[in-house]
């Protein structure tokens, strides 16, 4: 009997851009059996079933879309893992063709490590420009990490800080010229497709923050893009500013990571910060702000 993590973007194929849920659950099974496919070469459909969290009929394959699309993605997959200093994890893009939208979503499980991409999902965020399904895996593999260093050192009730960080994960990368080295003008509008929908259940499990809340976790991590960070130097900047200073309600010590000059770039960027969390800038003003 293996744990398995898994942490997933849900978006209802019905209402498009109107809901990101994720669900991170443990749950005892054998995954041994249902990693059917293991080889970067597999063809199409010479598996019939995935494993529980998608549809009876999905199948795995290495495969979206066209050629462009898929090498695309993989070198994405890549260049994601690159960037933190990791070794790409397998990715696999999830079909279904005789319902395609109950592959509406993205799912980063912690053992064996790998990414599975829905199709649906993957057309839905291409239709909003190339840069979304590149943040969506962004967010995946920001999953990745934190199984791999025992991350988010943030604890709740909630998923919140896990996807918190995700979303903090996903900005970084899209900053970084090492990475997708994007345009706010670029990048924000996709994060705003991508990840600033959040919910508002609070108290549910699979709560991913509010809308507000995972607005400035991505701008934070944009910032934060600006340094070379290991993964858990990530962490506890990201939670430094996000915990302690953005809610305003306790600032504990300054981590060794962060630079006097860093905390003086971080501190400009404050003021924009707390009114992004606050909502006082809004989805259309989030996606207008300056790189
Ligand atoms: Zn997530």
């Amino acid at each position: 009997m293996k744990t398995i993590k898994k942490t997933s973007l849900i978006m209802s194929a019905m209402a498009l851009g109107m809901l990101f849920a994720c669900s991170k659950d443990d749950s005892a099974e054998t995954e041994t059996s249902k990693e059917a496919i293991s080889q970067p070469s597999a063809l199409n459909k010479e598996c019939s079933y995935v494993d529980a969290y998608w549809s009876s009929n999905a199948y795995l394959n290495s495969t979206i879309i066209n050629t462009t699309q898929t090498n695309f993605i993989y070198a994405q997959n890549t260049k994601i893992a690159s960037v933190f200093g990791q070794a790409a994890v397998t990715l696999r893009i999830v079909h279904d063709d005789s319902n395609p939208n109950s592959t509406y979503n993205a799912i980063s499980y912690s053992y064996p490590k790998k990414i599975y991409f829905g199709e649906a999902i993957y057309r839905a965020a291409l239709a909003k420009g190339q840069i979304v399904p590149a943040m969506i895996l962004a967010h995946e593999f920001g999953h990745q990490l934190q199984y791999a260093y025992g991350l988010p050192s943030v604890s709740e009730s909630t998923a919140r800080p896990n996807e918190l960080e995700a979303d903090g994960f996903a900005g970084y990368y899209m900053r970084k010229p090492s990475g997708y080295n994007a345009t706010w003008a670029a990048a924000g509008p996709a994060f705003e497709f991508a990840y600033a929908i959040g919910d508002y259940s609070t108290s549910n499990p699979g709560h991913h923050g509010t809308p507000p809340q995972r607005r400035s976790a991505t701008r934070l991590g944009w910032y934060l893009g600006e340094y070379n960070l290991s993964a858990s130097a990530f962490d506890s900047n990201f939670f430094y500013y996000y915990n302690n200073v953005l809610s305003g309600s306790y600032r504990g010590a300054r981590p060794s990571t962060v630079t006097d000059e860093m905390d003086a770039f971080i501190n400009s960027k404050m003021e924009e910060l707390r009114k992004i969390n606050s909502g006082e800038i809004d989805g259309t003003e989030f996606g207008k702000l300056n790189d």
